[in-house]
Formats: structure tokens, C-alpha cells, sequence
């Protein structure tokens, strides 16, 4: 007895003590063939059948000839106690598209495979919060999105004109596909926008037209965030180049423009531009109270400002990040992965050491108002350039392991290094070295103002913790973080 082809079973790889699960018997390493004789194809449809009080299960069990059945009664939504090893089950659906900033393609040789897989799939845009462009969304997964309310989703917009669309992600099918994000909108389902703005592609009066068209066509969107593209020193794309000062400007004049318009029109602004741009145009970021509660904090929209009202106090504010760069493709948990934090009792980091914080190029220029404030003459930053990917790469969560090694090998032993977690998935960075192959300790801080400010007073968890924003993960854990069944985003 085998699940269908092209599936592969769920496997445990938790049971949480005494749960339904527990008390069946259930292990770690069990293979959930069927469930109530259905084989699931992701844990959005595994949540739903583990939330049926009554289950039997199909189950393969290592040095167990043949697979055996398992019933569980439990109450109705009480949790089933189990945790799995993967997101999906079948195929993720691969990108076929051939967007010329496509980061992925300017990632350099010898990275993790898994970081260059190219998804497009909408159940990870409903589970990670990935943006999918809809070139491979299907009428079948229209009905499964509104039939099970999969919402929010991401959609990468670029540009509403068809012929511009279609160039942008080169794929023809690109001048299509929005007609989904008018359906998703139309079912109920909230989405939130991204436009990768290159320069002399879809900048100027592109954009201003794009902008017009998402008001004119989709005026339900959540928000929509204009975010500059990425070019490493990798990137083979001739045409491919980061926006000037005076570019960037002018994406945070056309914002500034539209949100106006918006708030007119729709009475919000829905349309951000990254904090990155204003970083790049060398102007002071829009008032805390124009991101409107951050709806894309984590897309990079208004971070600066999150930070900096969560490191003056504001518990509301410290909002974090998710995962990090691709965390996703390693299964990082629904709720969102948590780093690993070092041992605080590791040699050198005595609590009244001098402290410097480790951060990229684009977080030093937004920490250093806020640390000079504290008037501390033992806290210094330390910008750590980002040699990896070259190009204009200058944010935080791109900090590789060996750019953090050179560096820190020229710093003095015995002082405290704090590192944000938004550079490490599953406590590796991006090069795949960890904090422990890192020639000074380092202590891994959530990446928000509140966690920044605590660590800086002395504040170390005692024990490891979990949830947003502050939560973290003590060194040595299993560097696989499974999916916790059952648990919302
Ligand atoms: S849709 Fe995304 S993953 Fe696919 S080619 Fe474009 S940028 Fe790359």
C-alpha cells in the first residue's frame, strides 16, 4: 500500500506528549499513508483531516513489514499532536518564468541547492507569505483557494500593462495572469502586491501607469509594495542595474503621489516603498503612522520606522521578521522560524563588555541615529559589506557567514557581538556556515528594536523562548525545524 504517485507520505517527526497523537502510539519516523483514506498533498489539506475527531490512519512503520491502521478519536479541532517534516507533499510548483532580476539567478555557485529552487506555488504563498506571479495558478487551484478561504496570498504584480508584464517575467503567459488576482479579489481573498522596480524596465511612467492600473482594476488589494531589484556581482544581465539616486527619488516621489491619490480614492494608501529606497534616495522615511500598521513590515516597508518606535519602548512595534531569505525551502515552520541564539555563557561575552553590533550596510545607517541616541560609549556598530554577493546587496538579512568571519577576525576578543536572526534560516546563513563557525561568540537577536534594546541593557533569555518577535532557539537544537501541524500563520 503506497500513496499516489508523484506524493510522498508526511512523516512524523514530533509527537507532543500525551496529545491524541501520543495516546494512538504514533512515533517520530512513522509515515502517514492515508488519513481518514485520503493522502494529503500539503499540510493545508493535513490540517483539515487531523482536525476530524474521528481518524484512521494508514501508517508505514520502520521495521514493520506491512503498514497498519491507527484510529484516534479526539475532540473536534482539538490539536491531533503531531508535528511533520515537510510543507508539501507533492511537487512544489516550479517558476517558468525568466524574469531578468531574478535574484535566484544571481546567487553564486557552491550555495545550497535548495536556494535555487524557483517556486511559484500558491500554497506557499498562503503558508511563507512567498509571492507568486500566477503564470502556473490554474482554475482547479482557484476553486481550492476560495473553497478553503487560503488567504492571505501574494502576488507579484511588476506591472499591470500585459505587454509590459509579459516582458518583465519573461513568459507570455505573464500578460494573462492577473486575471486570477481579479478572481482571488473577487472571492474574498486578501492579497498583498509586489512590484520589483528596475530601472528603464518598468520605472517612470511604467510605474505610474502600474499604479493607475491596480487602482482602476484592483482597488481590494491589501497593499502593495514597490521594492528596488537586487544585483549581486553575479548577475549576468547586462540590462540589469541598480536605480541611481536620483531614480530612487523618483520612486519616492511617484509613492508619495499615490498614496495620496489612494487615500483619496479608497480612503488608505495601500502603496509603500521599501525602506531601502529611501535609504538609497537619502531621505528621512515617511512617518510611522503612514505605513498603517505595517502590513508588509516583513517585505521591508517601514521597518526602519518599526525598529526605531520598538527600540524607544513600543512593545507593539517590535513586529520582527519572518524567516529570512528562502527559509521557506527548507520547511521552516508556518509560525515562523526562530533562530538560534548563542550560549550567553560563552567565553568572552561578559555582561559588561564593550558591545558591537553586526549588521549589513543599509541596518547601520538605520541604527546608528538610534544607538548614538543612547549616548553609550561602549556600544559601537559594526557594517559588515557584503563582499558574498557584491552589487548593491547592502540589507541585513543577506549577511553571509564568511563576510561576518572576516570581519570579526579582526575585532578584539572578550567583547559581546550581537547579530540579527533575520540573517540566518534554520541557524545557518546563506553560505551555509553557522554561528558556531564564526571566530567570536555571537549572540543572536530578533530582529526588532525592542530585542536590539534588551540585549543591549544586558537582557539575555535565560532559556529559550518561542513566538514572534522576541522568541529563540538555544544552539544545538536539530538544524531541521519541522512544521508544526495545526498551527495558523
Ligand atoms: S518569478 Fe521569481 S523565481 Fe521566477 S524567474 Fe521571476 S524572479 Fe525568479
Amino acid at each position: 500500500m503506497s500513496v499516489p504517485r508523484g506524493t510522498t507520505a508526511p512523516t512524523v517527526v514530533a509527537v507532543t506528549e500525551l496529545s491524541p497523537a501520543d495516546l494512538s502510539g504514533l512515533r517520530p519516523g512513522d509515515e502517514l499513508l492515508f488519513l481518514n483514506g485520503r493522502s494529503p498533498r500539503d499540510v493545508i489539506e493535513y490540517s483539515l483531516l487531523v482536525d476530524e475527531p474521528e481518524l484512521d490512519l494508514v501508517v508505514r512503520r520502520r521495521g514493520v513489514t506491512d503498514p497498519f491502521t491507527v484510529s484516534v478519536s479526539k475532540e473536534a479541532g482539538e490539536p491531533f499532536g503531531v508535528e511533520v517534516s515537510s510543507a508539501l507533499f507533492d511537487r512544489v510548483r516550479t517558476c517558468d518564468n525568466h524574469c531578468e532580476f531574478c535574484f535566484i539567478q544571481q546567487l553564486p555557485k557552491g550555495m545550497r541547492r535548495s536556494l535555487s529552487l524557483k517556486d511559484d506555488d500558491y500554497r506557499l504563498s498562503f503558508l511563507y507569505g512567498n509571492f507568486t506571479t500566477l503564470t502556473r495558478f490554474t482554475e482547479m487551484d482557484l476553486e481550492r483557494v476560495l473553497s478553503e478561504h487560503l488567504s492571505p496570498l501574494f502576488v507579484s504584480i511588476h506591472a499591470t500593462d500585459p505587454d509590459v508584464r509579459s516582458r518583465l517575467l519573461g513568459n507570455r503567459r505573464g500578460a494573462t495572469s492577473l486575471r486570477w488576482l481579479s478572481a482571488l479579489l473577487e472571492g474574498g481573498i486578501e492579497v498583498h502586491g509586489q512590484i520589483v522596480v528596475c530601472p528603464d524596465r518598468n520605472d517612470g511612467a511604467i510605474l505610474h501607469d502600474t499604479l493607475a492600473g491596480v487602482l482602476d482594476r484592483y482597488p481590494t488589494l491589501a497593499t502593495v509594495a514597490c521594492v528596488p531589484l537586487g544585483v549581486s556581482r553575479f548577475s549576468k544581465e547586462p540590462g540589469m542595474r541598480p536605480h541611481t539616486q536620483p531614480e530612487a527619488a523618483e520612486v519616492c516621489d511617484a509613492i508619495d503621489l499615490w498614496q495620496e491619490t489612494f487615500l483619496t480614492a479608497i480612503g488608505r494608501r495601500m502603496v509603500y516603498a521599501a525602506d531601502e529606497y529611501y535609504l538609497m534616495a537619502d531621505r528621512p522615511f515617511p512617518a510611522k503612522s503612514t505605513y498603517e500598521g505595517f502590513p508588509q513590515h516583513e517585505n521591508g516597508l517601514g521597518m526602519a520606522r518599526a525598529f526605531e518606535a520598538a527600540f524607544g519602548g513600543d512593545e507593539r512595534a517590535a513586529l520582527g521578521v519572518r524567516p529570512g531569505f528562502f527559509a521557506w525551502v527548507d520547511g521552516a515552520p508556518a509560525a515562523g522560524y526562530r533562530a538560534q541564539r548563542a550560549d550567553p555563557s560563552a567565553p568572552g561575552a561578559a555582561g559588561d563588555a564593550p558591545i558591537a553590533i553586526l549588521t549589513g550596510e543599509y541596518g547601520a545607517r538605520v541604527l546608528a541615529p538610534l544607538v548614538e541616541s543612547l549616548g553609550r560609549p561602549d556600544i559601537r556598530l559594526l557594517p559588515v559589506p557584503n563582499d558574498y554577493f557584491g552589487g548593491n546587496i547592502g540589507v541585513s538579512g543577506l549577511m553571509t557567514g564568511i563576510d561576518l568571519t572576516r570581519m570579526l577576525e579582526t575585532q578584539p576578543v572578550g567583547h559581546r557581538y550581537l547579530l540579527p536572526d533575520s540573517c540566518l534560516s534554520e541557524g545557518r546563513f546563506l553560505d551555509d556556515l553557522s554561528v558556531t563557525d564564526l571566530p567570536r561568540p555571537v549572540e543572536v537577536v530578533a530582529t526588532d528594536g525592542l530585542s536590539l534594546r534588551r540585549a543591549l541593557d544586558g537582557a539575555r533569555p535565560a532559556s529559550p523562548a518561542s513566538g514572534a518577535g522576541c522568541g529563540s532557539t538555544p544552539v544545538g537544537r536539530s538544524e531541521r525545524i519541522p512544521v508544526s501541524i495545526g498551527a495558523s500563520r
